[in-house]
């Protein structure tokens, strides 16, 4: 069978590759006698030795060979994007399952892939990982990487992830800390399934394995850096689907009173470095102040996985409101529209923000028409949804057409790409243009509609002035508003109000 490989995209010119007449279009078969598996491997492998033994094979079939002196570096190719794989799960509370029906093709792709956890923390179940890729992750030191554990008791697992193939998640764990790969962890808590005595074990059982363990058989291994439990989140499209407890405000505060103290007690335990960690939703849901900045690992270990966001935003508005930049706000009108989780927090800050600066800033929770009321997080709202809202805002305002300078719509509703990353694509699906919402209306749509720019919110208050100046200049400059968000590197989702 012929070799794989991985195909050339382009070539530097003057590069190592170009003098040794590797082209684009080109595969590369092997480097120092190995396959090449993906552009992750390709990197291990050129910077293995000084001189590094390329063998290709070009369009026609031919193959050459060629010995390039780069030093450890890579030899001046770009690859093509590696296709993600796919989960073997069927989990109970799958988010993909829950899917209202009518949205683009990759967002009912069940993504799973080891090495979107290492390279951007997506959490992996494991399961599209065989002994031979833990294997391959330990010789190329792919660590830390991210794992969604849901319970360590197999049975419950099983249960849990509707997969009896994938109960021992611990024999998994264990291969890796066993090579020396570092582990984040996570649990998705769905009352009467992995509450009670089952969280209980599966904490136990992950903080045997955590880090930094000077003596014990588990000395110099490597170890699991954190756990962080998160409340399922359920839409309201589950017909056909397993039963599951609502998670409701009732359970989120008994949740939050009960474990805080033990966060607090692992805390200290593990040296004062927090590892033991609760997601931002269980505040939001329990209607309680999120914890202060010592609650939070010091690296923010798991802010992508919502573990963190409101308090770094909470803390960035209060430094960012001492400074002269702040001013920049006077005079400003717009509506901020988000999530029902974070609109009282957000509305709070910017009461104190007008307060200060004379600014007229206010956030209205939108309602979450597609997946329904009960999901309440900012980045699953969809394009027709916050448009909605905004027209509902306009009317109670007069209707007037410039009730407001601008309208601001949360960055984590912006998931342009097709994969999670241009490095990776999902198979068979078309990328989508930058400023697109998950139902596949544009900035650029709704900037039509309104008559207002829409603008991005960014990641905290900083961000939302440069946004909403940029703005202004594109209006200024009769430009376009994508092209200006896109050059000034401001329209990437950064997470922004997104708990
Ligand atoms: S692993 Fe993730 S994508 Fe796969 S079924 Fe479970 S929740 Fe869904």
């Amino acid at each position: 069978m012929a070799q794989k490989g991985v195909q050339v995209i382009a070539v530097e010119a003057e590069s190592l590759a170009a003098e040794a007449g590797i082209e684009p279009g080109d595969v590369i078969l092997e480097i120092n006698g190995e396959p090449v598996l993906d552009q992750l491997n390709y990197q291990f492998l050129v910077s293995q030795k000084d001189e590094t033994l390329v063998r290709w094979r070009k369009p026609d079939g031919r193959e050459e060979l060629a010995e390039l002196e780069n030093c450890g570096d890579g030899i001046g190719v770009d690859l093509a994007a590696d296709e993600v794989k796919v989960c073997k799960m069927n989990c109970v509370f799958c988010f993909v399952h829950q899917m209202p029906k009518g949205f683009r093709k990759s967002l009912y792709l069940k993504d799973e892939d080891i090495r979107l956890s290492f390279l951007y923390g997506h959490f992996s179940t494991l399961s599209s990982s065989n002994e031979a890729e833990l294997d391959r992750i330990i010789r190329e030191r792919l660590s830390p990487i991210h794992v969604s554990v849901h319970a360590t008791d197999p049975e419950v697992r099983v249960k849990l992830t509707g997969n009896p193939r994938e109960g021992h998640i611990l024999r998994k764990i264990d291969h890796l800390l066993a090579g020396g790969i570092d582990v984040h962890t996570q649990v998705v808590l769905t009352p009467g399934l992995n509450d009670d005595w089952v969280w209980e074990k599966t904490l136990a059982e992950l903080w045997e394995r955590r880090a930094f363990q000077t003596t014990g058989p588990r000395a110099g291994q490597g170890g699991v850096l954190s756990l962080s439990c998160v409340p399922v989140g359920l839409t309201a499209h589950r017909e056909g689907l397993p039963d599951i407890p609502e998670m409701t405000g009732e359970f989120a505060q008994a949740w939050v009173k009960r474990w805080m103290p033990e966060v607090r007690k692992y805390t200290a335990a593990n040296d004062g470095e927090p590892w033991f960690l609760l997601a931002d939703e269980w505040f939001t849901r329990a209607r309680v102040d999120v914890p202060g900045r010592t609650f939070y690992s010091r690296s923010w270990a798991q802010l992508e996985n919502g573990v963190g966001l409101l308090r770094r935003f909470l803390d960035h508005a209060k430094r960012f409101m001492k400074t002269p930049r702040a001013q920049a706000f006077q005079g400003r009108k717009a509506l901020l529209l988000t999530g029902a989780s974070f609109a009282p927090i957000l509305n709070q800050t910017l009461m104190e923000l007008n307060r200060m600066t004379g600014s007229q800033l206010r956030a209205v929770a939108v309602p979450n028409l597609a997946f329904g009321e009960s999901v309440t997080v900012a980045g699953l709202l969809c394009g027709r949804d916050l448009l909605q809202s905004a027209h509902a805002d306009r009317l109670e305002h007069g209707g007037r057409p410039d009730w407001v300078d601008a309208v601001v719509v949360p960055s984590a509703t912006l998931r342009t790409h097709t994969g999670p990353s241009d490095q990776y694509t999902l198979h068979g699906v078309e990328a989508k243009a930058e400023g697109t919402f998950l139902d596949d209306l544009t900035l650029a749509d709704l900037h039509r509609d309104l008559g207002r720019p829409v603008v991005p919110g960014g990641a905290n208050l900083a961000q939302l002035l440069d946004h909403l100046e940029a703005a202004e200049r594109a209006a200024g400059l009769k430009g376009d508003l994508r092209a200006i968000f896109h050059a000034s590197g401001l329209n990437q989702p950064q997470g922004a109000y997104n708990p």
